[in-house]
């Protein structure tokens, strides 16, 4: 038997009974605290990075972690944003990348990709961000290259889900938020960037106010 499916009678018997009023009230709808967009790659593990439950992110996935600029063309990811921005109303919206990124080690070096046809035309969304890389980062090591590569393809399919027309609407009504996150795998690490600074600081200080006042309504002392 593969790991995974004793893995699924261990959550039948061992995990869903102990959450099995959450997965109850779940099942009557669902109300997602944001999308979630990041990259296919197995070593990361939204819940448990997120530290949360079942109904609490609306997730897509790609490799890349890429959103198409809105076109009249229907993909995947046109359709699951149009519907967590307008039907499910998510409040947030995070990109997020990650350290060790095959996808844009592939956009960075796109000669390796031959036989990889349509791995190369989906990273020509990320094609800004590698041109800004090009432009900027002449002279920089390939590893700090690498880093700004993950910074700017974040920024850049942030500026892309801003032409969708669905969350220029909400933007514009002032209820939606966009985030740019990296996740370093190796260390645990995640970076979220910083409209005010132009850059990408660790978590806790980017939400210092927020966690903050989060805390505060848990009544915690910290
Ligand atoms: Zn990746």
């Amino acid at each position: 038997m593969p790991r995974f499916a004793a893995g699924v009678v261990r959550f039948q018997n061992e995990v869903y009974p102990q959450k099995k009023e959450l997965f109850e009230k779940l099942s009557l709808g669902q109300s997602p605290e944001a999308l979630f967009i990041t990259c296919s790659d197995s070593r990361i593990e939204t819940a448990m990075i997120t530290q949360t439950d079942p109904g609490d992110l609306f997730i897509c996935r790609n490799a890349g972690n890429i959103v198409p600029p809105h076109t009249n063309y229907t993909g995947a990811m046109t359709a699951s944003i149009e519907f967590a921005v307008a039907a499910l109303n998510v409040p947030h919206i995070v990109v997020c990348g990650h350290t060790e990124c095959g996808a844009m080690k592939g956009a960075m070096n796109p000669e390796g990709l031959d036989e990889l046809p349509h791995v190369r035309e989906w990273l020509g969304f990320a094609k800004a961000a590698v041109e800004i890389v090009n432009e900027t980062g002449a002279g920089k090591s390939e590893e700090e290259r690498m880093r700004m590569l993950l910074e700017q393809n974040v920024m850049l399919q942030l500026q892309h889900l801003r032409t969708h027309p669905k969350v220029a609407a909400r933007l514009a009504k002032g209820d939606l938020q966009l985030h740019g996150w990296i996740y370093d795998i190796k260390t645990g690490d995640v970076l979220a960037y910083d409209e005010a600074q132009n850059k990408f600081i660790p978590v806790d200080e980017r939400y210092a106010t927020e966690m903050a006042r989060l805390a505060a309504s848990h009544g915690c002392a910290a």
